[in-house]
């Protein structure tokens, strides 16, 4: 049987046969965002080789073909950087999207990443009697499928990777553009439309905002409760204040500090129809994962009647017409479903332990939550964005690096190349054995 030489993560050697299955050298890494290149950077640190398969033809799909232009961090970029390396001094200290994706490329660069694109994973399980995680990917170029085979697999698909687009009544009816956040790139085109914004995360708050500044009329649609708090409070940001206060207090109280502050600076959000939800900003985070709105900019154009706020939508009722919970309808040109995104874990994935039935770490907050049984990690999952994803990275890369230090310890003491280090070969995959470590 006939081996290729794929060029898998950081250069090192998967072999590939006629058969479509390989046996990788260190763990597969599902996703090259932001998790997944923390994870191999931090494995190269480590010495490990590692291969990373990847969908999309580029690093950081979702930042570079799934959000909008006028995107920056959220956070400030102290609380963004991936491990290792820090964003260069000369960024602003909310880096826009153009900037990240500067940061990630170099990142990638500089650790020798290079993921295999084009490659979706359809289906990763946990082959015991090989003590190999048999994982299939489908390739973009040709449609084939190759079984690439490894006894450690890290899941950093994302908590974003598929979009959610609510079912509402009558949706054929409308004859205007419908789309989701993620293919919205800037207001221009809706220049003088009437647009109806699903969903007031930030994404939706920021949405309306760059419609209102392209001369679009802008309706949100709330259906639940929503935090909004200033961006920066007392000159520094919101998010790094409630960081160190955190240090000191408990999670209720410096809830309780934030809304007095966001009372004094914002105003009553309420009396504008941005009703507050019971639990505090922080609060609401752990327990649901859902983050407040930092402002920048779209809370002024609420007050001044330019975004206007609309109840939950209940059905389209014809070629404009949308008819909301209240009974009211108003006609619009366009709606945007800012309503958010899901993870795919559970397409892919045959192994219930360590996710949720909707892709999600059964113990998020658990200090574990980055590891599961059999070789098994999950990077970036955490609801803590790329704060969360860094200290995932390293504590799994380290995981992985003791027990592949381990393997190829074993290996030398035996004389023998690492491979015969696993019991067995995996059935089915064609067993050439892994080159040993250069
Ligand atoms: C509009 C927006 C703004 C955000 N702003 C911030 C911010 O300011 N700060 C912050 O901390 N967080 C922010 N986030 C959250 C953000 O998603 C994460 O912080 C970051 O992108 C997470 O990185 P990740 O690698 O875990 O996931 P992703 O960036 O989603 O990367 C996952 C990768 O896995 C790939 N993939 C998925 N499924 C498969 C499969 N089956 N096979 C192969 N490859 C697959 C995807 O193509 C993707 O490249 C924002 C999110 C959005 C949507």
């Amino acid at each position: 049987m006939q081996e290729q030489a794929s060029d898998a993560g950081s250069g090192s050697p998967t072999r590939e046969s006629s058969a479509g299955c390989c046996l990788v050298r260190g763990p597969i890494i599902v996703g090259a965002g932001p998790s997944g290149l923390a994870v191999a950077a931090t494995l190269s640190q480590h010495g490990v080789p590692f291969t990373v398969l990847e969908r999309s033809d580029g690093i950081a799909d979702l930042w570079t073909n799934r959000t909008y232009d006028r995107l920056r961090l959220h956070l400030p970029k102290v609380f963004c950087e991936l491990p290792h390396v820090g964003f260069p001094a000369d960024f602003p200290t909310y880096p826009t999207k153009h900037d990240f994706l500067r940061y990630l490329r170099s990142y990638a660069a500089r650790f020798a990443v290079s993921p295999l694109f084009g490659r979706t994973v359809t289906s990763a399980r946990f082959d015991a009697a090989a003590s190999l995680w048999r994982v299939t990917a489908v390739s973009a170029a040709d449609g084939r499928a190759t079984e690439y085979a490894s006894p450690w697999l890290v899941v950093a698909s994302g908590e974003n990777a598929e979009m959610v687009v609510p079912k509402v009544k009558g949706r054929e009816r409308f004859a205007g553009e419908v789309l989701h956040s993620s293919a919205y790139r800037s207001g221009e085109r809706f220049k003088g439309m009437r647009v109806l914004v699903l969903g007031c995360g930030n994404s939706g708050m920021e949405m309306c905002l760059d419609l209102c500044e392209h001369g679009a009329t802008p309706f949100m649609s709330v259906r639940s409760g929503v935090h909004v708090l200033p961006r920066e409070m007392f000159g520094a940001s919101t998010f790094g204040v409630a960081m160190k206060l955190l240090k000191w207090l408990p999670i209720k109280l410096v809830d309780r500090f934030l809304l007095l502050v966001a009372k004094m600076v914002l105003g009553d959000t309420e009396r504008h129809g941005l009703r507050r939800p019971k639990l505090g900003p922080l609060e609401i985070k752990n327990v649901t994962g859902k983050s407040p709105v930092l402002d920048v900019g779209a809370w002024s154009l609420i007050k001044s009647g330019n975004i206007k706020i609309v109840p939950e939508v209940e059905s389209f009722t014809g070629d404009k017409g949308v008819r909301f919970v209240d009974g009211n309808e108003m006609d619009f040109d366009a709606v945007v479903f800012a309503t958010g995104y899901r993870s795919n874990v559970p397409s892919w994935l045959k192994d219930g332990e360590l996710f949720t039935e909707d892709g999600k770490p059964k113990q998020a907050q658990a200090a574990s939550s980055w590891r599961g049984p059999n070789g098994l990690y999950c990077v970036g999952f955490s609801g803590r964005g790329l704060l969360g994803a860094g200290a995932d990275a390293l504590r799994a890369a380290a995981d992985i690096a003791g027990r592949w230090q381990a393997v190829a310890a074993a290996a030398a003491a035996a004389g023998a190349k690492i491979s015969s280090a696993y019991s067995s070969p995996p059935q089915g995959v064609d067993a050439h054995g892994v080159v040993a470590p250069a």
